[in-house]
C-alpha cells in the first residue's frame, strides 16, 4: 500500500483525540502496525498516553522533536499518529512527508489557530500538504453554537499555556470577539 498524510485539526475540546483514536484503533483492528507520537511537553494527563477530554486513551510515546518520530516509527510501521501537533517545531512537516513518501500512513490531530486566532505553529503547512483534513468543531460554551475558537480566560500571553477548562473555553467566532464581555 502507499502512504498518505491526513490531518485532524479544530479548536480545544473539538474531538481531535477522540477522532485520532477512532482511527488508529480501527488500524489496529485491520491488523496493522501502529505506533503513537506525542511532544514530551504535554503531560496534562498523563506521561505516556494519548488521552481526550471524555476519558478515551491510547498507549504513546512522549517525543522531544520530530526526528525522533522518524528514528523510532522505522519502515516496520504501517500507521503512525501524531497528537498535539501545534508543540512541534516546524521540522514536523518534512518528517510527516519523508514517513508518507516511505509508505506509511501519517495521521496528525492538532489545533489549527492558537488562543489569539492565529495560525498553530507547523499546523498550516500540514494541512496544506495534507491529502486528507478533517476540521472537527465543539460548542460554544456561552451560546451553544459550532465553535471554532480556543479562547483563553487564563491571564497569560505565552502562546504555549498547558490548561483545560480552567484556562480555556471553546467559543464560536461572535463569542470569541466579543471577549469578557459575554458569558
Ligand atoms: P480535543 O482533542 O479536540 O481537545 P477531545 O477529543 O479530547 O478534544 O475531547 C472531546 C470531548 O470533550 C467531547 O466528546 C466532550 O465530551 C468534551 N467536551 C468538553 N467541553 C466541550 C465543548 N465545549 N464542546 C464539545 N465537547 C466538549
Ligand atoms: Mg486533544
Amino acid at each position: 500500500h502507499r502512504g498518505w498524510l491526513e490531518v485532524i485539526c479544530g479548536s480545544m475540546f473539538s474531538g481531535k483525540t477522540e477522532e485520532l483514536i477512532r482511527r488508529l484503533t480501527r488500524a489496529r483492528i485491520a491488523r496493522q502496525r501502529v505506533e503513537i507520537f506525542k511532544p514530551a511537553l504535554d503531560t496534562r494527563y498523563h506521561a505516556q498516553d494519548v488521552v481526550s477530554h471524555n476519558q478515551n486513551s491510547i498507549r504513546s510515546t512522549p517525543v522531544q522533536s520530530p526526528s525522533e518520530i522518524l528514528l523510532l516509527a522505522g519502515g516496520a510501521t504501517d500507521v503512525v499518529g501524531i497528537d498535539e501537533a501545534q508543540f512541534f517545531d516546524e521540522s514536523l512537516v518534512e518528517i510527516c512527508k519523508q514517513l508518507a513518501d516511505q509508505g506509511t500512513r501519517v495521521i496528525v490531530a492538532g489545533l489549527d489557530m492558537d488562543y489569539l486566532g492565529r495560525p498553530f505553529g507547523p499546523m498550516p503547512a500540514l494541512l496544506a500538504t495534507a491529502e486528507f483534513v478533517t476540521k472537527v468543531h465543539a460548542v460554544c460554551v456561552c451560546c451553544g453554537e459550532l465553535a471554532a475558537y480556543s479562547y483563553r480566560i487564563a491571564a497569560s500571553e505565552k502562546q504555549i499555556l498547558l490548561g483545560e477548562t480552567d484556562s480555556y473555553e471553546a467559543r464560536c467566532r461572535p463569542c470569541f470577539l466579543a471577549g469578557e464581555s459575554v458569558k
